[in-house]
């Protein structure tokens, strides 16, 4: 192996930064090439790349989103615009790839691996929804900004007495509304994962009240429905004051925290090792404080567990 390529694609996630450092300099201390390959698969079609140095990377570990750009590439969906973006890895010279993305570039990395060329994936998705890995890029600073907004709506819940119902990211996993949910002390939350009942959310609603609590926190994870209508629910049949705030991108963005950034940093260097070893079709994950290497099919196979135990924990804490 001489020469490898790397791109972001999808959602961005806090932390690619990161990985895309750690892939390039780990790359270049082995003695490879790299070459950068930008806004994900739509630079494979269109031969959109750019030498990497170790310089290229610089000043961006701190940094949000993707100095590549990233982009979701619907010619890429297509067999034709695969086979175009075969000859461009062809023309590059890369030998191997790094795929750092979510479920989706995922799939786009199987099939490239399918049509022969040598790939890797990282795991770089604020949702956490890919399976065989505890954690993806991008989790824990999203987690983190949510619970940092769920404490300043507090702020306003208490002083007004009021109920907020907050919507959260996550696309069909509930994983961010759990995890700021327990951080932030949310009364109740609202995942995809686990069903629901409105009438019991109210009912916790009035108890708190009953027993002195100025203000409540619901967390809706946007794959459980919109909040706009939990909130108008809500209003209707407990008649409490009530507000909805939809917390969109401001989740994503921002500096990654140091928790993403030695993972990213991790994984990224792992991915090079493992194309170095002559390995691929794989994804470079971490579970157990460790890295896990887990084949495409065996991740795509596989459903991402939700922490049931956690949801219950949550639950009970806010009584
Ligand atoms: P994420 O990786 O964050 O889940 P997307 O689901 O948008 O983001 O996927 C990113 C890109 O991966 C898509 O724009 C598309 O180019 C590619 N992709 C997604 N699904 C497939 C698939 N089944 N086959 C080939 N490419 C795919």
């Amino acid at each position: 192996m001489r020469k490898i390529g790397v791109l972001t694609s999808g959602g961005d996630a806090p932390g690619m930064n990161a990985a895309l450092r750690a892939v390039v300099r780990k790359a270049i201390y082995h003695g490879l090439a790299v070459v950068g390959f930008r806004r994900g698969y739509h630079g494979l079609v269109y031969g959109e790349y750019q030498e990497m140095q170790l310089g290229s990377v610089a000043d961006i570990i701190h940094r949000g989103g993707t100095m590549l750009l990233t982009a979701r590439s619907p010619e890429f969906m297509e067999r034709s615009g695969r086979e175009q973006a075969l000859q461009v890895i062809e023309k590059s010279g890369v030998d191997g790839l790094i795929v750092i993305g979510g479920d989706g570039s995922l799939r786009g990395a199987e099939a490239l691996e399918r049509l022969g060329v040598r790939t890797v994936i990282v795991p770089g998705t604020i949702d956490n929804d890919i399976a065989c890995s505890d954690y993806s890029i991008g989790f824990d600073t999203a987690v983190y900004n949510v619970t940092d907004a769920v404490n300043k709506v507090r702020d306003t819940a208490t002083s007004h007495e009021r109920v907020y119902v907050i919507e959260v990211m996550g696309r069909t996993s509930g994983h961010i509304a759990l995890a700021a949910g327990l951080a932030g002390g949310a009364e109740s939350i609202l995942v995809p994962e686990v069903p629901f009942d409105l009438a019991e959310v109210c009912d916790r609603l009035q108890r708190g009240v009953k027993r002195g609590k100025l203000h409540s926190i619901i967390l809706v994870a946007e794959g459980a429905g919109a909040a706009l209508n939990v909130g108008e629910e809500i209003k209707k049949r407990t008649k409490m004051e009530t507000r909805v705030t939809i917390l969109g991108h401001l989740q994503r963005g921002g500096t990654p925290t140091a928790f993403d950034r030695i993972l990213a940093s991790r994984l990224g260097a792992a991915a090079v090792d493992l194309l170095r070893s002559g390995s691929h079709g794989k994804m470079v994950g971490f579970r157990s404080s460790d890295i896990h290497v887990t084949s495409f099919a065996e991740v795509l196979a596989e459903k991402k567990e939700f922490p049931q135990e956690l949801y219950r924990l949550a639950t009970i804490l806010a009584i």
